[in-house]
């Protein structure tokens, strides 16, 4: 079945943020990570059911990197997603627009807009829930200009400069033009007519405002015969309504049924974020934990080992609960194990123990698993070799529980699931450690594991 909207995001938990809100909107959603080798339908036999989709969201890591790598790798998304039928085409960044003075939002836009030969797209980065708006073209975080907001010390890609027409007209040679909030609230066909004037006058991109909801609907409508649409994932919430307007796409229920979960319940952290130190403050109040530290692991492979005996025996219980093994510390803690051992190493000591021992112990029984943490997250899903991600239901805003073909499950069980959520540093409330595996049973009863 042809997909309605294809995304391309320039990061990880920015795709998992934009499938969320699609999910939420009634699209059934599958993220894959890269551009895959082969057409949808073969994922099937990987045992992930890819046969009703609605929506498919490449995820790259196009952010930061070089400007024609950026390039190239969304323009091969771009041909895949096509291949499977993409009716509608969504470039996901930021809602902060993160992004370098060379790019990379400019270049991929119009490199995305010259392969579908077409001569105008969007830009709305607003994410009103989460205090993201746009307002004469500047970029607001509450109430805050974004570069009065923290973001101007970001330290990959400082944002100092709140208008957004201004930005993208440094990072582009084709014209920028604004869609204002005035316009806006006269409704779509005064915006549509906004964006047919510009386009008279060559002008490629187009900043749109937007405070509100209804204000993303309005653009929604206005936009849903664009090839290409670019943005936050606010907007993704407002187009599943247009699609089904045309016709394009049917009502689902619930697109965010998953298979019923299995086997024991596991969290991963090696954020160190201050709502991560919450997380796992308020978790080891009432669950078993195992405190990783870096300087130990360096020093032997004992450390590792009595983190493995840990959690075995946690599997080992009758009926295992949620337990936890983390290398998450305090700020003085990080400086001291970086002074001993070097930022990097520190880095890469402790995505690599926490993902061999994803991968061990999803062998050995664990069947839901949350990791903490957007390295740490990448590190784990590529020790466990998982492509492709069935979103689920929310948990909290920006982060859904998801389910892949599990990848200890041989051809006896080939229709086994790991469920999995991965969580970017300050997403979640202080309870989200617990709430999650609540959320996941009352959303997908578990079955007993054979
Ligand atoms: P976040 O999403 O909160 O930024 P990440 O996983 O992206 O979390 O990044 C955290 C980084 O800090 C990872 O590279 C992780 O390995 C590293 N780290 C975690 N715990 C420690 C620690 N105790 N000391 C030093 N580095 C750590």
């Amino acid at each position: 079945m042809p997909i309605v909207l294809g995304g391309i995001a320039d990061d990880f938990t920015g795709a998992t943020d934009l499938a969320n809100n699609l999910v939420r909107a009634g699209m059934r959603t599958v993220q894959v990570i890269g551009v895959p080798q082969d057409a949808l339908q073969e994922g099937e036999a990987n045992g992930l059911d890819l046969t009703e989709v609605d929506a498919v969201v490449v995820a790259l890591k196009s952010r930061s990197c070089p400007v024609d790598q950026a390039i190239s790798e969304s323009l091969a998304a771009l041909e895949w997603l096509k291949a499977q039928g993409a009716r509608q085409l969504f470039f996901k960044y930021c809602s902060t627009f993160d992004s370098t003075p060379e790019g990379n939002i400019g270049p991929v836009a119009d490199a995305l807009l010259e392969a579908l030969d077409s001569t105008q797209t969007a830009f709305v980065p607003a994410f009103p829930i989460n205090g993201r708006s746009v307002y004469q073209g500047h970029l607001f975080v509450g109430d805050r200009l974004l570069n009065d907001s923290g973001m101007q010390h970001h330290p990959l890609n400082p944002m100092t400069d709140a208008d957004i027409v201004r930005v993208l007209s440094r990072q582009t040679p084709h014209g920028v033009g604004l869609l204002n909030h005035a316009t806006l609230s006269e409704g779509a066909q005064a915006a549509g007519e906004r964006l047919a004037t510009l386009k008279a006058q060559g002008v490629r991109h187009v900043v749109c405002d937007s405070l509100d909801e209804r204000d993303l609907e309005v653009l929604a409508e206005a936009l849903v015969e664009h090839a290409l649409v670019t943005g936050g994932s606010g907007l993704a919430q407002a187009l599943p309504a247009q699609y089904r307007r045309k016709g394009w796409l049917a009502q689902i229920d619930d697109a965010a049924v998953l298979a019923p979960a299995q086997g024991a319940a596991m969290v991963l952290s090696g954020s160190c974020s201050r709502m991560t130190l919450k997380q796992v403050a308020h978790f080891t109040q009432q669950h078993a934990a195992f405190a990783l530290d870096p300087v130990k692991l360096n020093a032997s492979d004992a450390h590792f080992e009595a983190a493995l005996d840990f959690a075995r025996e946690q599997l080992a219980a009758a009926d295992p609960r949620p337990f936890l093994i983390y290398a998450s510390a305090e700020p003085e803690g990080v400086k001291a194990a970086q002074a001993s051992l070097g930022v990097k190493q520190a880095g890469e000591l402790i995505e690599c123990a926490l993902a061999s021992l994803a991968s061990t112990l999803v062998s050995e029984g664990v069947g839901r698993l949350l990791v903490a943490g957007g390295e740490t997250s990448g590190a784990v899903v590529s020790a466990l070799d998982i492509r492709e991600l069935r979103i689920g239901g929310q948990i909290d805003p920006g982060v859904p529980w998801t389910q892949a073909p599990h990848p200890a499950s041989g051809p006896s069980r080939p229709e086994a699931m790991l469920s999995l959520t991965l969580k970017s540093g300050n997403f979640g409330g202080e309870d989200f450690f617990t709430r999650a595996f609540d959320v996941l049973d009352a959303m997908n009863p578990r079955e007993e594991t054979a």
